[in-house]
């Protein structure tokens, strides 16, 4: 963790890893930093890192149509990552196959533009304050970073109410609702960037 920080460390196929493992991710992924204790004393390392992962929705990890495994073997597979560590991933997507008639996306220079410009855009936005990332808004600043009112109010109680979202979820789903309208170049949240945003933030079972 601490080798990859403020870098990206990819975890392949979580479902796999040991439940010990899965649990020291967490509170790094907290804190930032990664604390070592041994008999001589205890070291702190940073540990600033995007988490990325991908698993299989079950042991044998074949497509739903073609998948052989058990209902419980299904439901142990998932249950080996815990709600408090899925809590952490602010985006979860389930991942289809791709389908033959979708053609490919923009390019990656268009891409690397629209991302660079959403960077500029949060720079100049915390300028003068303790973080210049929307991922990296306290909780307590976030009315600032998105204010709530109006229609936006309505579709953000709404949202919270039918996802039965805590207050981690919550924050996560108004700080990417923030990315999205930065990628598009708008200098408002409105109620397609939070519904958008819940979208992207799938419900794991
Ligand atoms: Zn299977």
């Amino acid at each position: 963790m601490t080798l990859a920080h403020r870098g990206v460390l990819f975890c392949d196929e979580l479902g796999e890893f040991a439940p010990a493992t899965l649990d020291a991710l967490r509170q790094p992924l907290e804190e930032g930093t990664i604390r070592i204790a041994r008999q001589t004393g205890t070291v702190t390392f940073p540990a600033r890192f995007l988490l990325v992962a991908c698993s299989n929705p079950c042991p044998c990890g074949r497509d739903a149509r073609r998948c052989r495994c058990s209902d419980s073997a299904r439901f142990r597979y998932e249950r080996r990552l815990s709600d408090p560590l899925l809590d952490r991933f602010d985006l979860r997507l389930r991942v289809e196959p791709p389908d033959a008639h979708v053609g490919a996306g923009d390019d990656t220079a268009t891409t690397a533009g629209r991302v660079l410009a959403a960077v500029e855009a949060q720079t100049r936005r915390y300028s003068g304050l303790p973080w210049s990332r929307n991922g990296d808004v306290p909780a307590g600043a976030l009315d600032d970073a998105v204010p709530m009112e109006g229609d936006l109010l309505a579709t953000w109680r709404a949202l919270c109410e039918r996802r039965r979202l805590n207050g981690r979820g919550a924050a996560a789903i108004r700080r990417v609702a923030r990315t999205l309208a930065d990628l598009e170049g708008d200098s408002a949240v409105g109620p397609a960037h939070l519904l958008r945003a819940a979208d992207l933030r799938e419900p794991w079972s």
